[in-house]
């Protein structure tokens, strides 16, 4: 466990920026918990006492954008990156039930529907689902705050505790079952007894959040890169048949433990900087053995035509795998090309070149090679399917070619 926080020097800027103009500003949520834990935080949230048009004063219109109309933040650019500063908010005096709007399902009492009043530090801090998540940095003064009194041995203890009453906590908002499990996965802690009580109680509750919720949830969590984990933590405390249905119904397939196995590789090659982080590309690790094992695709496959019907069952398959969650179709469509592409690299009619210049190329030869990582382990695959070439050598390449073949054009 770190005690010496090493912030990326623009964030800091942007902190001692707030500060400079008068207002309080930390570092909060995901951030502070990688830092402690000695891992590259993956991005960064800013909270501070500045109004979304006191922030945008600070920084200027050029540079800041609000966003949002009933929870409103702003987005700050900063070089290549969009940082999100949020005003301090507390917890709703009532259950927030907005006046007029009636919903179709029954829903627990006690759901948040609105969040969104301005406070103090104090009570943003509050305000938050766990003690770790609770913690308020300033860079500028090296200052860790501990509003709720556990966070700090919490994070020691590597111990998920709800803040307040767990029960209530999760009935305000469902999310936070997921959210508790997610912190379990990828970090590998632990639950204090009463919140464990509760996440092994309520897990149904997550069926009344908003599916675009959920889904966006979904999506976070495939380009974790501790994912495999955290899918392990939502079997292991009875979430999964509510969040993954196709995926616990399956649990003890051989299908799910390599679909296991390939993320978890997947995984690896992320943390390590091998592969890029692609949604796209986690599912369709995860899919392709459910898909290998119901029409045999792959290195043996026997199927190894792309007729309408193999393109059609993949395509339900990933639907099946991932359901109840609308995965953004761009996504499935690029899950589907991946595991579309595998039987070409043995099919003796493709051509290596045309396949190594190929759309696509770079995805489909990443699964392949996270295939031969956990079960072929054959040296020649890598030096017969190279890693793809860079963007920038690739384009100047299809632009040679497009010139030449517009030539004859040209003269006529
Ligand atoms: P990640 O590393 O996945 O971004 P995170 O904890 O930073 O994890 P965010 O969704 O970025 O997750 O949320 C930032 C912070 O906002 C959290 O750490 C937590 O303090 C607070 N938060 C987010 N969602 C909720 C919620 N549903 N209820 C209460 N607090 C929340
Ligand atoms: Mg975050």
């Amino acid at each position: 466990m770190r005690d010496n926080l090493v912030v990326a020097k623009p964030i800091h800027e942007i902190v001692k920026k707030l500060q400079d103009g008068g207002f309080t500003a930390y570092i909060v949520g995901g951030a502070i918990r990688d830092l402690m834990l000695g891992r590259e935080p993956k991005d960064y949230d800013i909270s501070t006492s500045a109004t979304p048009e006191e922030i945008r004063a600070v920084f200027g219109r050029r540079q800041a954008r609000i966003i949002g109309k009933r929870f409103r933040l702003v987005h700050v650019r900063c070089g290549k990156d969009i940082i999100e500063i949020s005003t301090f908010r507390r917890n709703p005096d009532d259950t927030g039930q907005i006046a007029g709007k009636t919903r179709q399902q029954p829903v627990p009492e006690n759901m948040i529907f609105r969040d969104n009043e301005f406070g103090t530090a104090e009570e943003d801090a509050w305000r938050r689902d766990f003690t770790v998540n609770a913690l308020f940095y300033d860079p500028v003064h090296d200052d860790l705050i501990d509003y709720t009194g556990c966070g700090i041995d919490d994070m020691h203890a590597g111990v998920v505790r709800a803040i307040g009453e767990a029960e209530l906590r999760f009935e305000e908002d469902p999310v936070r079952i997921l959210r508790a499990l997610k912190l379990v996965g990828q970090y590998d802690f632990t639950f204090d007894a009463k919140t464990e009580v509760a996440v092994r109680a309520h897990g149904d509750l997550i069926l009344h959040a908003a599916p675009s919720r959920l889904s966006l949830e979904m999506e976070k969590i495939l380009k974790n890169a501790y994912c495999d984990g955290i899918f392990t933590a939502f079997h292991d405390y009875g979430f999964l048949q509510y969040c993954l249905p196709y995926l616990e119904a399956n649990w003890n397939s051989p299908a799910r433990t390599y679909a296991m196995q390939l993320l978890a590789e997947r995984n690896s090659h992320v943390l390590q900087g091998r592969y890029r982080n692609s949604i796209s590309l986690a599912m369709a690790v995860i899919a392709l053995p459910f898909v290998e094992a119901e029409i045999g695709l792959g290195r043996h496959g026997k199927l190894w035509t792309k007729d309408y019907h193999t393109a059609a069952n993949i395509r339900r398959i990933i639907k099946d795998v991932f359901q109840p969650h609308n995965m953004i179709k761009r996504l499935a469509l690029s899950a589907q090309s991946i595991l579309s592409f595998q039987p070409d690299f043995f099919n003796p009619d493709k051509t290596r070149s045309k396949l190594l210049h190929s759309q696509g190329y770079g995805h489909a030869r990443e699964v392949l090679m996270l295939q031969n990582a956990v079960l072929w382990q054959d040296d020649s695959m890598v030096s017969t399917w190279p890693r793809p070439m860079p963007a920038s050598r690739r384009h100047s390449r299809s632009n040679q070619k497009r010139s030449r073949r517009r030539k004859p054009q040209h003269k006529k």
